[in-house]
């Protein structure tokens, strides 16, 4: 960076538009209601600013729609596979790669080849798909993440560490052999986008190395991640991202990672491991539910596209300053204009703290979720719940987990949106923050099984 003080713009410019729709407060109305008051559900046609999710929803550079061209189709021994093998060697460091349609197909592998009926997996918080792989392998998951993460007034720089006391006091309680593994994710996104040092990855690491439970890292934010390293952690100023985020994958003995977010592409993922034999085990699984170890569930041209990305997401530090500027830019408009918002604002998205926001909305109301759908309705910026039905039942007493943190998500796709965009989103969530009083709780009219955020329904409670 030259001057810290002087403005940054992004290191990109626009060579293909792609025109979207403004519909009328009645149309959205219509639309909400049509949808079940789940942003889920909606159109897309029917959105005007889609901050539903960064996952899959990056822009590709003009480098990565050539590569598409390349894209070697062969069922085995594709060229594009050796290619990808090739760009997470360099960039993650991993020898052995798995590649799975996207991030769950991994986690979905790593699960079944690492859990055994009543084992523990100690994790910094969770992620909703990791998660359930986990329990579905009859693992229990603990949440071993700092206190602070949990605290959306804390200002602390690393709110996504794991807190020692809390995985030594998981390994006394189940000992050593009942943890396959630490499921340790980088810039954790139910957090808020809240990274984890490099000190805290090196200790986890030396502690649980030693006891022969592996360190197995969701990387899919690593990058991201690596930035607020870079920012916040002494040592590190002057380090390239490239560098940071090779430590940072040296403390682990394997990764899972979605490409459909740090990677720049819209379908992918794979899982990295260290160990011949565990990859073995992973590949002998994966041709049965993903593909051929030479594609796992990507098409060749996915491959290309993605081997491209993942060089393009450390080539220089301009990209990943201008990703994480934008989420700040917005950040700091609303905690200008006094919205209550998880800081430090992190990497790929601004949360909203609904359940101050909706104060006068109890939780089993889903506050998040009646926000979520106001905002929609005042403007056509379509966010997401991350709250109490994000985090759905406990699977043992069935009944609702109750998260500290009830938030609503809006999430920036990569090199998407302008600035401008983030203007008119800013707009919204003050407008709509101005007549919070006048929005009501929600209950279920449809409640999914399973991670039921996806496709669950409302209606308004009276
Ligand atoms: C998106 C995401 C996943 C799941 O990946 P998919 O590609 O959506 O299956 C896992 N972990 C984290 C941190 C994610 O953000």
């Amino acid at each position: 960076m030259e001057d810290a003080h002087r403005t940054w713009a992004e290191p990109w410019k626009i060579k293909m538009v792609e025109p979207i729709r403004m519909t009328t407060r009645e149309e959205r109305e219509a639309a909400i209601e049509a949808a079940g008051y789940n942003t889920f559900l909606l159109e897309a046609d029917d959105v005007y600013i889609d901050l539903l999710t960064d996952s899959g929803t990056s822009a590709m550079s003009d480098r990565q729609w050539s590569a598409l061209m390349l894209g070697d189709e062969a069922y085995a021994g594709s060229k594009s596979f050796y290619k990808l093998v090739d760009a997470v060697r360099e960039v993650y460091g991993y020898e052995e790669l798995v590649p799975t349609h996207q991030g769950r197909g991994a986690e979905h592998i790593l699960s079944q080849i690492l859990i055994k009926e009543g084992d523990v997996v100690p994790g910094n918080m969770y992620f909703t798909t990791t998660r359930f792989h986990q329990e579905r392998a009859g693992g229990k998951f603990v949440d071993v993440i700092v206190d602070e993460a949990h605290d959306p007034h804390s200002l602390a720089a690393f709110k996504g560490n794991i807190d020692m006391a809390k995985l030594r006091a998981v390994v006394d309680e189940y000992g050593a052999d009942r943890v396959p593994y630490v499921s340790f994710e980088t810039n954790v996104n139910m957090a808020g986008g809240q990274p984890v040092s490099m000190a805290n990855l090196r200790e986890v690491y030396e502690y649980c190395h030693p006891l022969g439970i592996l360190v197995m890292l969701d990387a899919t934010r690593a990058a991201e991640n690596a930035w607020f390293i870079k920012q916040r952690e002494y040592g590190y100023h002057d380090q390239p991202i490239s560098q940071i985020l090779r430590e940072m994958t040296s403390w682990s003995d394997g990764a899972t990672v979605s490409s459909k977010k740090d990677n720049l592409v819209n379908i992918g993922g794979f899982l990295a491991l260290r160990d011949p034999e565990l990859a073995r085990q992973a590949r002998s699984m994966l041709v049965a539910f993903e593909g051929l170890h030479t594609y796992g569930g990507m098409s060749g041209r996915d491959m290309e596209a993605l081997a491209a990305g993942i060089h393009e997401m450390v080539d220089t530090d301009d990209h990943i300053r201008a990703r994480v500027g934008q989420v700040e830019y917005l950040g700091d408009k609303l905690i200008k204009a006094g919205i209550p918002v998880i800081r430090p604002i992190g990497g790929h998205g601004v949360f909203l703290d609904a359940g101050t926001i909706l104060e006068h909305v109890p939780q089993e109301q889903f506050p998040a979720q009646a926000l979520a759908a106001a905002i929609y309705v005042d403007s056509g910026v379509r966010g997401m719940e991350r709250g109490i039905v994000s985090a759905g039942r406990d699977p043992q007493t069935g009944k609702n987990r109750h998260p500290a943190l009830e938030l609503v998500r809006l999430t920036i796709p990569r090199r998407v949106y302008t600035q401008s965009h983030m203007d008119v989103t800013a707009e919204s969530v003050i407008k709509v923050w101005e007549h919070r009083d006048s929005i009501r709780g929600l209950r279920f009219t449809y409640e999914p099984e399973s991670l039921r955020f996806f496709q669950a329904r409302f209606e308004p409670v009276d």
